[in-house]
């Protein structure tokens, strides 16, 4: 499906691309060795407070696509009122992991399958 199998985590750094601007304020791209939770191994991490979108470096291109986007619908749903890691109670931070899961990986079939479309979306002509 894909036509490039490159990693996106290598082409953001060769592009310098460090820096995601969500408006209210940016996020500082960080691709870490080995990324970590709590202690546990995790590929991706949107910290609200620091501004950092952590990315586990060890990713296959598909997975590191998917990461990258999962944690931008993090910042999505955050910008929507729907940051779940907050305790506004307006949506559980289970339930926001799911949500965030789900769109993401919706996005990535609609991209996938309407490349030409998301060009012109993006603007690039
Ligand atoms: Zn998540």
């Amino acid at each position: 499906m894909m036509s490039k199998e490159k990693n996106i985590l290598e082409q953001l750094q060769e592009e310098k691309l460090e820096i995601i601007n969500a408006g209210f304020r940016t996020f500082r791209v960080d691709i870490k060795k080995v990324l970590k939770e709590e202690g546990q191994r995790c590929f991706g991490l949107t910290d609200f407070d620091k501004g950092v979108v952590s990315l586990d470096k060890d990713m296959n291109p598909q997975l590191a696509r998917e990461t990258l986007l999962h944690e931008l619908i993090h910042i999505v749903l955050e910008l929507c009122g729907l940051g779940g890691d907050e305790t506004t109670g307006l949506v559980r931070e289970t339930l926001n992991e799911d949500i965030t899961t789900l769109i993401s990986r919706s996005m990535l079939l609609l991209m996938n399958l309407n490349p030409a479309l998301f060009r012109l979306l993006n603007g690039d002509d």
